[in-house]
Parts: C-alpha cells; structure tokens; sequence
C-alpha cells in the first residue's frame, strides 16, 4: 500500500488484509470477516448507508434547540471532573465571532481529551437546553489545524452499515485510512467506455462514494462502482462463452431424421410456434461443432419435454447416447414414463401395458419386439430400461457404458461414480438451480473427448434480468405460447375458516371425475416435522372427506412407496393426493389445486404448484388457504391472484424479496454483486453486458488488459472457479 511506490489496482488491494487497516484488531479481523469483508478492496466496498451533511456552519448565536449543527471556534475554556462511579465529565466553552456554547462529554475513566484549550475546533451535534442555557452534548469534534482532512464535520458525514459489534465510527476511520494509504487506485477501464457510459474516474469513484464534496458526487460515484462490479461479472462470462465456443470441442452431430422425423409426424398434436422455433434453435446448435450450452424456458406445461425429447432423437440418430437429469426420484421416474409414453405414441417404443394397470417398473416392458429407442432409468432406488423388464442395477450400469442405452433418465445418480457413458452426446438437465454447477461439470466429465451438448431446462421463470447475470453464459431459448385449448387455471384466495369451500370444490369436482392435490404447510428446514404435519392432515382430511380416496406422499416417505402412489394417482385410483413440493408431477387428470398456509410459500413455488393442474382438457382452480400476517405475504398472495404470468410473477417476486434470496446458491455468481441491484440498475447492467462482450470478441483473453484480467479473477473470487470450468 502507501508506502510502495506503485499505483494501486483493485486486485492488489484485494492482497492486503483490513487488519492493516487504523483500528482493525484481530477481534474486529474476525467480525468483518464473517461479514465478507476480508481485504481493503472488501472493504472499500462497504459503502455507507447514509450521509450526514454537515457542510453548513451555523454561527453559534443562531444555534437552536434540536436539529444538528456544525459550529467552527476557539476553545476558551476545559474542564473535566469525575461523576459518580468512573464516569468523565468533560466540559468545554467554544466561541465565534457571534458568540459562546458550551459543550459536554461523557467517558469512563478519562476526561475527553481531543480538544484542549486554544484550539480552532469543528463540533457537530444537536444542541439541547440544560439548566437555561444551550449546550452541544457529546459532538463529534475534530481539532482543525491537526486534521487537515476533516472527516467528521464540516462536510458530508459518511454513515456506514455496522458489522457485527464493528461500528459505523470505527469502519468510517478504517476506510477513510483505507483509501488515504491507495489512493490513487488506478483505473483499468478502457477510455471510450468510460465516455460513451459517463462515467466517473474510478479514485475519484471510491473518494466520493465514502466522503463526498457535496451530494451530486454520490450518484455518479455509485454508478461508477456499480457498472464495474457488473462489468467484471460480465467480462468473466464473456470470457467463458468465448472458451466454450471456440475452444471447447464439441460434437456436430448428424440426425437422419429417421427417429425424430416419426416421432414429430406421430404427436397426437401439432407444435406450437414457439416450440418449433425453439426446436430450430436447438437443432442447430446440435449440428455445429461447438457445445450447446443453452437454457430452454418455458412455463409449466408450456411442452419443454416434448421438444427436449426430439433434440434429442436426433442426437440418438446420430449414433449417440444422451441423459435427462432431473432433480428428484419423482421427477425422474415422471420423465421416465412421460418419454416412454411419447415414444410409444410414435410407436419407437412398447407401449404401457394395460389401461389402468399400476405403471410399476416391471409393467413397462410389453415384451416382443426391441424398442427402437433404448431407454433407460437410474436414481438411487431404481433401475428400469425399456427393452428388459427385468433389468438390474449392474445390468444397467453395463448397457450405459456398453452404448446400449440410447437416453438415460435419472437424478443425480447419472453423475455418480460408476456410472459411464460409452459416447455421451447431449444431456438435458430439468431444474438445474437445484443441482448448482458442479453438477452440470461433472456430467461433462461422463464423456471423454468432445464435451456433451448441454440444454438446461427451467419452468421457474426468469427474469431477462436475472438470465443476464444467473446464466449469462448460455444461450436462451423461451417457449413463450401455451398449447392451445388451455383455459387459465383461475385462482381463489380464502381464509382458513373458509376451508369448507375448498372441501366443497374438490368434492364437485371428484363428482364429475376429476383429481385433486392438497399441499401442506411447508416446515423451513425439517423435513421430518414436514412429513409427521403431512400424516396428520392426511388423518384430518380422509376423515373429512370420507366418500374419497385420499392419498399421501411426502419427502420421508421411501421412493418405492413415492413411487406406488404416484402409480396409483396417475391410474385414477386417488382422488386427492398431499404431495411434496414442486414435483414434477404431470397428472392431466387433475384440477384443483388446494394449497394450505398458502403464505408459508414463496411466490415461484406457489406457480409452479398451480402450473400442476388444469393440464389436460378441463379447467382447473387452484384455492389459496392463508390468514397472511405480513405485508410479503399479502403481496405474493395478492400477485398470484392477478396473475398467471410466471414471468411476471418472477419479477415480482424479486421485487418482494430482493435478489439475494431468490436465488441463493453459489452458482449464480448474484453473491459477488455487493452494489448492484439487479432490478434498479437494469441499464446498467445492459451497457456493461455490451461493453464487456464487445471487449472479449476484440481481446479474447484479455491480453491487452492484464489490469482488467487480474481483476476479474481476484475480485470474482470462488466464482471465477466455477466460471472457468468449461
Ligand atoms: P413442460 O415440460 O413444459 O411442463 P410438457 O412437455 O410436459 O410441458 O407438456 C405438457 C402437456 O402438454 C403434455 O401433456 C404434452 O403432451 C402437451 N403438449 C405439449 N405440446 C403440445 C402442443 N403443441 N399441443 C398440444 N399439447 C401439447
Ligand atoms: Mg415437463
């Protein structure tokens, strides 16, 4: 720092500990730390809250009673002298031109000593009445002459967010020696952003973000601090784009249309526009030599899978092997049937046996002839394939690393040791923010040589916002047009004492055939206190509604029993069903949704449960049973009442919670942005994205901006790691 003499960059400041920094000790080290705040450059990121202004001088006759002020004088007189026990009282007479004041302070065991007599002092606070006359109490005071900088009056006052038992006073000392030991900290922006953004130089940026000249230099100074913290983010995506496309080695697959073209031709309904256009888009990444790596969004049964299926079929013509991955056993079980299902309808595979018949794992095999499709499935507790009914685990595991299977379905038992592909080609993911990203590179690992074609599919909208940022290294396809003939599902709020009505609704609509799911509370973080709240509403209501066949499922239960359940449930052998959280689950059949203590649920959940019904040919109802006690609450409720956009859903809810808790996890590369705002600084966010795009295609890595490359890897931190694994 200071004493070196070389400019400072932000990276070098990310070397130096704030232990070095007036005041830091080791239990304060320790606090900040646990705050993320472990380097100066940490630190010069931890911005004030607020700002004092203190830039007006009153003369001290024209002082009143109440708001704070500033007054310069002398010192005329001190005194100090002992209260009871070992409290300081320090008292001390200021003057001006216009008058006199007195000031006190308050200490244990020392007098207040920062002002002695003689003194040409600065004193900020409110004044108050005692004893008939005015007097400051406790001002911040700051001796002129020795301070040549004043911090503390006089000026704007920066007011910093406390850490832990780290005070706003004591991280304002630490970052104004911060910043007076860097300063000036180079600036690595090229010149022609700076100037096409109107942006400010970025020493003067952390000067005036931390202890502004006046009011108007605060705005630009976070603009500026703002845009780099995205523009770093964004030039690390660009960057790993840049690697995927033109290093990575992909594989450019050849379709014959031999499977796919039946399977299309064969679909009891023709693709909507936006499914064939997105099929386009997927088709020809597949067919170019570098790997997909694109993210497929789509609304709850908007028909992502069904277009997956047929990226995939060509992928399969092409000679290789491909996997879905799904992240729960449910899900993975529902995609298993649902694509055999599909194939069988374009008759590349047998069909299910009998109507009605429980679709257990030794029923999917019909016998005769060999599927032109081998399918495959793998979670932890099951092991199915299409063409043997009674495959086994190690059986399955052979015909994967034989090549047999054409398309392994599965949960995160796909990435495990053990399991090989002979020639992985594409793998799609279903919900990958619930693997994070180690997940997705491990799935690469599977195949030696050329890198998977990777299609992520999401049915948890995301704002353009937040794909900009979350998985700003992929491409974006959105199946933005339901199939036609899908009537909303119209959403009723009511009371818990209104229960009677929602019982009511699914009695009618049992009555005419249809199927229906309650959902109960949700327990934070136990799943076992869950499960036993499951048991006992399944008690209450089979009691309540005793004409109907109500079932259970829930997280505890074992995937076998998961499994029977769901089985019957699809047969039409349960009329109501308690089930866990977001399953997949895809039972056309099914038209109410009731959702107990609706409040207890996040705004994306409460959707995508929604999305669960009113799938097939008849309306469906999705009832809210919540007394709402907060604001949130009311809002989400309130918002999925107005609305069956998930998009729109999706940026109200970021608007509710704020970005940090949408999406917590590690991947997202959101916990690096300390600044930024994600929905407030959209604008932002775009010129950055451009101007650090623009900058990889011109300098791919960054050759001609070692500052900017350095920085990147220093200040993304643990991101860097999972950006770069390509
Ligand atoms: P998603 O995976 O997006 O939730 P699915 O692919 O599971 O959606 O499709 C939901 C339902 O809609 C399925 O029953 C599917 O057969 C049906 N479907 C898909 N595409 C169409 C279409 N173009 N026209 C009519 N029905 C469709
Ligand atoms: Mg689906």
């Amino acid at each position: 720092m200071g004493t070196v003499g070389v400019m400072a960059t932000l990276s070098r400041l990310t070397q130096v500990s704030v232990g070095e920094l007036k005041g830091i000790g080791s239990s304060r080290l320790a606090t900040l730390a646990k705050s993320g705040i472990r380097t100066v450059a940490d630190m010069l990121h931890h911005v004030p809250r607020d700002y004092l202004d203190r830039t007006e001088v009153t003369p001290i006759a024209k002082t009143l009673v109440g708001p704070e002020v500033t007054v310069v004088g002398e010192v005329r007189s001190v005194s100090s002298r002992r209260a009871r026990g070992n409290l300081q009282i320090t008292e001390a007479r200021i003057g001006d031109d216009s008058g006199e004041i007195k000031a006190v302070w308050f200490t244990k065991n020392y007098p207040f000593r920062k002002v002695k007599e003689g003194d040409r002092v600065a004193l900020s606070g409110v004044v108050e009445r005692f004893r008939g006359s005015l007097q400051m109490k406790t001002p911040d005071a700051e001796v002129l002459d020795e301070a040549p900088e004043r911090i503390l009056t006089g000026r704007i006052v920066p007011i910093h967010p406390q850490v832990g038992k780290v005070s706003p006073q004591i991280i304002r000392d630490a970052v104004h020696n911060a910043l007076k030991r860097s300063r000036p900290i180079d600036d690595p922006l090229p010149v022609e952003f700076k100037a096409a953004r109107g942006l400010m130089d970025r020493d003067q940026a952390f000067a005036s973000i931390h202890f502004p000249e006046s009011r108007e230099e605060i705005g630009p100074a976070r603009k500026r601090l703002v845009y780099d913290e995205l523009f770093r983010l964004e030039l690390a995506l660009a960057m790993k784009r840049r690697h995927m496309i033109l290093e990575a080695k992909g594989t450019a697959h050849a379709p014959t249309g031999e499977l796919a073209g039946p399977f299309l031709d064969r679909l009891p309904y023709r693709l909507t526009a936006a499914q064939a256009r997105v099929l386009d888009e997927i088709r020809s990444d597949l067919t170019a030599p570098h790997p997909m790596h694109r993210l497929l969004q789509g609304e709850v049964g908007s028909g992502k899978t069904v277009v997956a299926v047929a990226s995939l079929l060509d992928v399969i013509e092409g000679g290789h092997q491909t996997a879905i991955m799904a992240p729960t056993e449910v899900l993975a079980e529902q995609h298993y049937l649902g694509v055999n299902d599909l194939l069988a309808k374009a008759a590349l595979s047998p069909g299910l046996r009998g109507e009605g018949e429980r679709l257990g794992m030794e029923s999917l095999f019909s016998g005769e002839e060999d599927p032109a499709v081998h399918l495959g499935l793998l979670t932890g507790s099951a092991a199915a394939a299409n063409y043997d009914s009674g495959i086994t685990r190690p059986q399955l595991l052979a015909d994967v690393a034989s090549g047999q299977v054409d398309l392994l379905v599965g949960t995160h038992a796909l990435i495990q040791e053990g399991v090989a592909f002979s020639r992985l080609g594409a793998a799609v993911i279903d919900e990958q923010h619930r693997f994070g990203v180690a997940q997705r590179v491990r799935l690469k690992e599977k195949s030696d040589g050329a890198e998977p074609d990777l299609l992520i599919m999401t049915a948890t909208p995301i704002p353009r916002t937040l794909s900009m940022t979350l998985y700003g290294d992929l491409d974006v396809s959105v199946i933005d047009e339901m199939p036609p003939g899908r009537s909303p599902v119209r959403t009723r709020l009511l009371s818990k004492a209104e229960e009677w009505r929602a019982i009511e609704h699914i009695e009618k609509e049992v009555g005419e055939g249809r199927q229906a799911f309650v959902v109960c509370p949700l327990v934070e973080d136990s799943p076992k206190v869950e499960a036993v709240s499951a048991v006992s509403e399944h008690r209450r209501l089979s009691l309540l509604m005793p004409d109907l066949r109500v079932g259970l499922i829930h997280g505890q239960l074992p995937s076998r029993e998961k499994e029977e359940v769901m089985a019957s449930l699809r047969a039409g052998e349960l009329d109501a069903e308690r089930l866990e959280v977001e399953v997949g689950i895809d039972v056309p059949n099914a038209t109410v949704m009731v959702i107990l203590d609706a409040d207890r649920f996040g705004l994306s959940q409460l959707h995508q449960l929604r999305g669960r019904v009113g799938r097939g040919s008849h309306p469906g109802t999705c009832l809210l049973l919540a007394d709402a006690s907060t604001q949130d609450a009311v809002d989400r409720l309130d918002a999925m009442v107005g609305s069956n956009d998930g998009f729109r859903l999706a940026e109200e809810d970021l608007r509710i919670r704020g970005h940090g808790t949408v999406f917590g996890t590690r991947q997202s590369g959101m916990n690096d942005l300390v600044l930024a705002d994600i929905m407030a600084d959209l604008e932002l966010l775009v010129a950055a994205r451009r101007d650090a795009f623009g900058l990889v295609d011109s300098d791919p890595e960054l050759a001609d901006h070692p500052e900017l490359a350095e920085e990147v890897s220093s200040m993304l931190g643990e991101t860097v790691d999972w950006l770069f694994i390509a």
